[in-house]
């Protein structure tokens, strides 16, 4: 069997925002939020890729940026959910926001249905393919052990939004970050 590579490629930008912070009022100052779109990946007989592939990888990755900063924009403006790239974490008081706790509600359940799928899928592989006597157990163990971290990660997801909730109730004046968008506006006017 050859060796095979795997090719990645990440790409971030940079976006400058700044809050009022609700807890001390002091103003944050230029913070900068970084947004990466997720990881692509190509595969590859060789350690180097050709330039048709390349170009393939960079244009993947760069795709996933667009869509990445697309989303964060349009939940910042039409949702008013501030993905988690947006620290609320006050320069000088370290206390939260109450604009904060969006971000997480809005994440909450993406890692957990993804370990819920991984299971299944796993479990699935396991019961069909392994060949071996008592694959139902084997399957049932795969798929019960990322259920279960599955559980877990939505468990410590409550428990930081509610430990963010906590912290913001005696929040009286609500405030939102600003954020510059001028920074991605290249980005946002791709399709
Ligand atoms: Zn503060």
């Amino acid at each position: 069997m050859g060796s095979y590579y795997k090719h990645k490629k990440k790409e971030t930008i940079d976006v400058s925002y700044s809050f009022r912070c609700e807890q001390c009022m002091k103003e944050s100052g230029t913070l900068k939020a970084t947004i990466s779109g997720m990881e692509a990946e190509i595969n590859s007989n060789y350690k180097t890729l050709d330039d048709k592939k390349q170009n393939k990888l960079n244009e993947m990755a760069h795709n996933n940026l667009v869509s990445a900063v697309k989303e964060a924009y349009s939940n910042a403006t039409g949702k008013h959910i501030f993905v988690k790239a947006f620290k609320d974490e006050c320069p000088h008081c370290h206390k939260p926001q109450t604009w904060g706790i969006s971000g997480i509600q809005n994440d909450m359940f993406g890692t957990p249905i993804v370990c819920v799928i991984l299971g299944i899928i796993l479990g699935a592989g396991c019961y069909f393919f392994s060949g071996v006597e008592n694959n139902l157990m084997i399957a049932v163990a795969a798929a019960g052990i990322c259920v279960v971290i599955g559980a877990g990660i939505l468990v410590l997801n409550l428990i930081k939004l509610g430990s963010k909730k906590k912290q913001t109730a005696g929040v009286v004046q609500k405030n939102e970050p600003v954020i510059e968008w001028n920074d991605v506006q290249h980005i946002l006017n791709e399709r």
